[in-house]
Parts: structure tokens; C-alpha cells; sequence
């Protein structure tokens, strides 16, 4: 379904150039200069450097984690036609074999996410990658996962805001607040999230929408064929929103909500609950993603490119018929037939 906000008279529309509108520079881009910058607070301790990890403070030594958990790229490559996996905004002649990793975190803290990430693999993700299921029971761990998931970018995405200064010290000290109940509640040292929501969306199959922009850029594949996050700041209406793409699933964290927001049927317990359909979005969120999926779309590929990847498409043209990718491309056509 396509969310009710997204229409072109729409006054909470930002366009890209509008000061209010800010978003930082998704995690697709892999800058290497500044990666090994941030890539892990480090103390130095009798002439020996050791690493602090983000999460419990501890000196230890760091693990390699994901930004965004590992098996959402595994499941884009394994059902993919080239079993490789693009950023939507990175270069797009680049084809990435993985998600972006950052010294963050200890041994402990890494395993006490990856439990969580197992139970939403397996519970939830899978499930409605292969029979579109919408409508799921879950436990504590769906709230954990959302969070953990959306800590670790907010939590790089504070660095970035530190240092580019580009948002008031006020907004600032709300995002660093965040983060830390983020953080104790992730530790277990809080049982709850205060006035922070998680939610969830499922991207479903657009079945009709009016709005020519979108169907030319073909939304299907866009949006289940990709993973991304980041922080979203919205001046005027105030609101302030971290959210992750996994492959058509939508994992929003709201720090602040404005006015203009409507979250139906989407809005994640702390505790236990169940998903029921239908849902809809009202959200200036919604706008920036949809803004965000036309100008990834933008960023077209090299001839050169192309044909490498026709040339290994040819060799092994059942993997193609077979892939996720013909099918929520053919959704996309069936929309542009409309
Ligand atoms: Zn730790």
C-alpha cells in the first residue's frame, strides 16, 4: 500500500533544496578516510591502544558488526540473479558483497544482539520474504531487535552531526539522551524505552497509486531489494525518526513525532503482541523515503557495466526466471500497466 502522505500537494513535502529537510549521508557510502576515524573510540593506556566498545564501555577488544544485520544481505545474494548485492546509493558500478562493518562492539554485546537477530530471522524476516506473511505474534524480542538495529545508526550517526555541526546543540543533546536510554535498555539496565516507539511496517504489493514518479521508478524492487538506514530530521514540522530498510521491512524508531504523524496498526510492544493488518503510515518519514528511492534511482549504472552483468545474467539464465528479483519486477511492470 502506498502511504496517504505521499501525494504531490502534500504541504509537508520538502523538497531536496528546502534548509528544512536534512538527512545525513546514508550508510551505503563507504568512506574509507573517515571510517577508520570512527570506526572505534579508542584510549590509549600505558602506550597501548585499546578499544572502548560503544555499547557496555568496556575496553576490549572490538569485533567487526554490522550497521545492519548480516543475514538481510545474505538473503538479497542468495535470491539475487548475480548473487551479489548493490547499494542503492553507492556507486553503482561497485557491486558490494557485504554490508558495512565498524569496530563497535565487545564479544558479550555482540552475542547478546546476534540471539535477537536469530529469533527475528527466523520468526519474522523469513517468513515474509518467502509467503508475504503480515501478520505475526511476537515476543520481547521484535522491540530489541528494532532498537538494536536502530541504535547502531543513530549511534554513528551522532558522530557524523558532532562533528559536521550541521544541527543545533539542542537537537543534538536529544539524540545523545536517545541514544543512552537506547543504550541502558539494550544493556538491561532499563525495562523500558520511555517516550520512544518502535514500529513496523511491511512493504506490501502497491496495487494502484496515482502518482506517475513512483511507478516509473519501480518501487517493488526498490524497496525489496534493498537495505539501508539512517537518522531523519525534520525542522519544521519538529521530528526526529531513525529507520532501517531491510528488504521491505520497515523498522522505525521515533525519538520525536510530529503533528502530522499517524502510525496505524504498526506500533511494536515492549513487551509481547501481534501485527494486524491493514496498515498505513501518515508521516513526513514517508515522504523522505519515497524522495530517497528517486534519487538512488538517479544513480544509473555504466554501459560497460551493464554488460558484464547481461554476459553473467546469460550464463546462467535460470537463476534469473528464479530470482526475487523477476518477481517484484514484474509487480512493477503490472503497476506501470495500470
Ligand atoms: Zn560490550
Amino acid at each position: 500500500m502506498i502511504p496517504e502522505a505521499y501525494s504531490a500537494d502534500n504541504p509537508a513535502r520538502l523538497s531536496p533544496s528546502d534548509p528544512a529537510r536534512l538527512r545525513l549521508k546514508p550508510l551505503g557510502f563507504v568512506d574509507t578516510g573517515t571510517l577508520d576515524e570512527i570506526s572505534a573510540r579508542s584510549i590509549n593506556s600505558g602506550g597501548l591502544t585499546m578499544e572502548v566498545c560503544a555499547l557496555c564501555g568496556k575496553q576490549a577488544q572490538l569485533e567487526l558488526s554490522h550497521i545492519i544485520p548480516k543475514f538481510v544481505f545474505d538473503y538479497i545474494k542468495k535470491t539475487s540473479a548475480t548473487g551479489r548485492f548493490r547499494m542503492p546509493l553507492d556507486n553503482p558500478n561497485i557491486p558490494k558483497q557485504d554490508g558495512e562493518k565498524k569496530k563497535l562492539l565487545c564479544g558479550d554485546c555482540e552475542d547478546k544482539f546476534s540471539e535477537q537477530e536469530r529469533l527475528f530471522a527466523t520468526n519474522l524476516f523469513h517468513q515474509f520474504q518467502r509467503d508475504d506473511t503480515q501478520e505475526f505474534e511476537y515476543d520481547k524480542w521484535l522491540s530489541y531487535f528494532i532498537t538494536s538495529v536502530n541504535w547502531r545508526n543513530l549511534h554513528e550517526d551522532i558522530e557524523w552531526f558532532q562533528r559536521d555541526r550541521t544541527i543545533s546543540d539542542e537537537k543534538l543533546k536529544i539524540l545523545i539522551t536517545s541514544e543512552q536510554v537506547m543504550k541502558e535498555y539494550l544493556l538491561g539496565t532499563r525495562d523500558n524505552l520511555g517516550e520512544i516507539e518502535n514500529h513496523i511496517f511491511f512493504f506490501d504489493r502497491i496495487k494502484e497509486t496515482d502518482n506517475k514518479e513512483i511507478i516509473q521508478n519501480g518501487p517493488h524492487v526498490f524497496f525489496r531489494r534493498s537495505v539501508f538506514g539512517y537518522t531523519y530530521i525534520t525542522h519544521d514540522p519538529f521530528g526526529i525518526y531513525v529507520y532501517s530498510n531491510l528488504a521491505g521491512i520497515l523498522i522505525c524508531t521515533i525519538i520525536k513525532a510530529t503533528d502530522a504523524d499517524n502510525w496505524v496498526n504498526t506500533k511494536v510492544d515492549i513487551n509481547h503482541g501481534e501485527i494486524q493488518m491493514p496498515q498505513n503510515i501518515t508521516s513526513p518519514l514517508m515522504n523522505e523515503i519515497f524522495e530517497y528511492m528517486l534519487e538512488c534511482r538517479q544513480s544509473k549504472m555504466s554501459d560497460g557495466q551493464k554488460e558484464k552483468l547481461i554476459e553473467k545474467i546469460k550464463s546462467n539464465p535460470e537463476k534469473l526466471l528464479n530470482s526475487k528479483f523477476i518477481e517484484f519486477w514484474k509487480y512493477d511492470k503490472d503497476l506501470e500497466g495500470k
